[in-house]
């Protein structure tokens, strides 16, 4: 029987183990964290139970896909999120409900758009056209090197190609004339890691996939389930999870990777490695490549860093939906100095889900469940977090001012994790929260490769390498490298 080291059980390494047990693999992951889920993780305190990292899914159908692919019945229970989201506007009383109902959506905007459903219709027509040309062709294949890659691109319709050089922000100022509808539209800029004044036009394709394709959708019983099941899973096909074990090194014989080693020292022997640690740092800081040192690492494009605050709060905030976002009112100021700033923002922009609105066994009869995440600079830019209380306490007490209900005073557990814990906790190189950004130059090709350059039993798995980050894209990502392992070593 052949064998398999998996390093990390991130959703990445996890669904690689549940393919590559299918297909008859003995799998062994290891793993640095004390859990698995690597950033769909868990935080348990005190009878409240919190959602470490992602709160929504999207793209459902993969996760049907790799349960299919096992032939086991996806376990997983989804709700499709309708609103999608709430957002509150400084110095605005009332949030803006997010619906997916084109007419709805007009409605709840009547006041400062007009006939919103035919501009958005075809704005998100057009964001549909970007995503069904590019979906197959180019994000769910594997390329053996660049001009592969270039030639699967030239098969994309020439009528998008204008698209890469505009960016999101013109195409959302040409179509509609509220600031208020062009933020929302350009918002998942933010999930890509970089800002709609950067990102290409093309990337609305986000937007068609929030708002027409398959929407969000949250996991019954909170997005931990997730992860519990796949490992009631990976137990009945015999995978093996180890815990606190951190890889830290490797010997390798004749072009192959003959074991990896742990921090005491342990040796880990497999016919075939797949790391699930981030694709590029893990090239420079465990195997010591010269074209991830932390030099050419640091000038690479990464996602910003997470600041989360997981606060249980007696009573309950009626202001507060599953999903809600907290806007301030200079938008591209702010999106325009947030990945460099050496400085916490005195006015934070962030975003809470509140996971005990709909999951009642999350939180103790009557109280709240409250995820934050604010958006910061990763470490390369603010390196110390020694103040990170400061701001929790400004967050926090905005959000109550927002929505109208003391948190301070009601707070029964609070738990805040910054950049360097982030960093720390799961090795996410300085804290980036999505792994590597997705700007032209760091996708397809152009992003570290699924298959190792040297080592011909070494590949990655996750956010950081094809075809890149997010729950649905890792599980992509788990796809391709299976594929190219069965390529490889038939
Ligand atoms: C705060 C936050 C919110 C998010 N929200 C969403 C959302 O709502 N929806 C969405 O789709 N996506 C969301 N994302 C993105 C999503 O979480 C990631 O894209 C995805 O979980 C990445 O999975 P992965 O398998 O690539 O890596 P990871 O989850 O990072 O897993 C990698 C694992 O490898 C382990 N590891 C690393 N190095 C080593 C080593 N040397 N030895 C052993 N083990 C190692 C780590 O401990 C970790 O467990 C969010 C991310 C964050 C941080």
């Amino acid at each position: 029987m052949k064998t398999a080291v998996i390093i990390g059980s991130g959703l990445g390494g996890l669904s690689t183990a549940l393919r590559l047990a299918k297909k008859g693999y003995k799998v062994t992951i290891l793993e640095k964290h004390t859990t698995p889920g690597g950033r769909l993780n868990v935080l348990e305190m005190d009878g409240f139970r919190f959602d470490m990292g992602p709160s929504f899914m999207s793209m459902t159908y993969e996760l049907d896909e790799l349960f299919n692919s096992i032939g086991v019945k996806n376990p997983i229970e989804l709700v499709e999120l309708d609103p999608l989201y709430q957002v509150f506007f400084e110095g605005k009383e009332k949030p803006r409900l997010i619906w997916k109902d084109l007419a709805k959506l007009e409605e709840e905007f009547k006041d400062v758009e007009p006939n919103l459903a035919e501009k958005a219709e075809k704005y998100l027509n057009r964001a549909a056209q970007f995503f069904h040309d590019t979906e197959d062709k180019v994000v769910k294949s594997n390329f053996n090197n660049k001009l592969e890659y270039i030639l699967k691109l030239s098969r994309v319709p020439l009528k998008h190609l204008p698209y890469l050089f505009k960016t999101m922000w013109s195409e959302v100022d040409k179509r509609f004339v509220s600031e208020e509808i062009k933020i929302i539209f350009s918002l998942v800029a933010f999930f890509l890691g970089s800002t709609p004044f950067q990102t290409p036009a093309i990337y609305s394709l986000l937007n068609y996939t929030e708002m027409k394709h398959n929407g969000y959708w949250k996991v019954k019983g909170g997005m931990y389930k997730m992860v519990e099941e796949i490992v009631k899973v990976l137990n009945q096909f015999g995978v093996e999870i180890v815990y606190n074990t951190e890889i830290v090194g490797l010997g390798n014989n004749n072009g192959a990777v003959s074991e990896m080693i742990d921090q005491n020292g342990k040796r880990w022997t497999a016919d075939l490695f797949v790391s699930n640690s981030d694709a590029a740092s893990f090239r420079g800081n465990v195997l010591g490549r010269k074209k991830f040192s932390e030099e050419k690492l640091d000038k690479m494009h990464w996602t910003l860093s997470p600041f989360t605050i997981y606060l249980g709060v007696k009573g309950k905030v009626d202001k507060l939906k599953h999903h809600n976002y907290f806007l301030g009112s200079n938008f591209k100021e702010y999106a325009d100095t947030i990945f460099t700033a050496t400085e916490n923002p005195q006015k934070p922009y962030y975003y809470v889900n509140a996971l005990s609105k709909s999951e009642e066994s999350c939180a103790p009869s009557g109280c709240e469940n409250l995820f934050i995440l604010c958006p910061v600079p990763d470490l390369r830019f603010k390196k110390d977090w020694s103040d990170k209380e400061s701001l929790a306490d400004n967050i926090i007490e905005d959000l109550a001012k927002r929505t109208g209900y003391d948190i301070k005073n009601n707070i029964m557990v609070k738990k805040i994790l910054a950049p360097d814990d982030w960093a720390k906790m799961l090795n996410l190189y300085k804290g980036s929260g999505l792994g590597l950004a997705h700007d032209i130059d760091q996708v397809g090709a152009f992003r570290p490769k699924n298959k190792d350059e040297h080592f011909n039993n070494l590949y990655y798995v996750g956010a950081s390498t094809t075809p890149g980050t997010g729950l649905p894209m890792v599980i992509i990502s788990s796809r391709l490298v299976t594929e190219r392992i069965e390529k490889d070593h038939a």
